[in-house]
């Protein structure tokens, strides 16, 4: 356990976010629901073509999801019941409401797991793979806005933040610190 907000633990591991035991983990995923690489086609690969047919069916409904908003499928073959995608920002060097988007894609998620009663979520580090937003600055986002969220909201059991590298937990922890 690396931080405790109210009832809620806040933890750090590193490895891949296809294989946590949580109650939906979190995809980096692009407007168009439309998988690709990094977190996004790990997961689709991992969960099997029912995440996929899910998210056509969103497509179809309302056409996609916008920057800094998300939607929630099934977990399909996941460990993970449901999948909660979200859409962070690319980096245009921050002036652009980058910050702000990505904390609005921690708190709509957050928000979506409170809407279907779940009690653990799993996130990877949104935006800084392929989306290029510098791993610190998107950290300090990621933290403080999660932090902030479950001060005001008290049904969680846990907050895990999954690191794809050494390095990245590294910062992580440095930063809850
Ligand atoms: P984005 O397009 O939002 O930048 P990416 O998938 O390219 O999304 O990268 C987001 C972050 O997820 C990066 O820090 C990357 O290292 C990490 N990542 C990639 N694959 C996995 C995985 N299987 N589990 C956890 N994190 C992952």
């Amino acid at each position: 356990m690396e931080k405790k907000v109210n009832q809620t633990d806040i933890t750090l591991v590193q490895g891949d976010i296809t294989q946590q035991r949580v109650s939906a983990i979190t995809n980096a995923a692009n407007s168009r629901l439309a998988g690709g690489g990094g977190v996004d086609g790990a997961i689709h690969r991992a969960g099997g073509p029912a995440i996929m047919a899910e998210c056509d069916k969103i497509r179809r409904e309302q056409g996609g999801c916008p920057t800094g908003q998300a939607v929630i499928t099934t977990g399909g073959d996941l460990y993970a019941d449901h999948v909660i995608h979200t859409v962070g920002p690319i980096w245009e060097g921050g002036m652009s409401g980058e910050p702000e988007l990505l904390a609005s894609c921690y708190r709509q998620s957050l928000k979506l797991a409170v809407e279907n009663e779940l009690k653990t979520i799993a996130f990877p580090s949104i935006s800084t793979g392929v989306y290029g937003y510098p791993m610190e600055k998107a950290a300090i986002v990621a933290i403080e806005t999660v932090t902030l969220f479950l001060e005001e909201n008290e049904e969680f059991k846990e907050v895990r933040f999954v690191l794809f590298s050494v390095d990245d937990l590294k910062q992580y922890q440095r930063l809850i610190a």
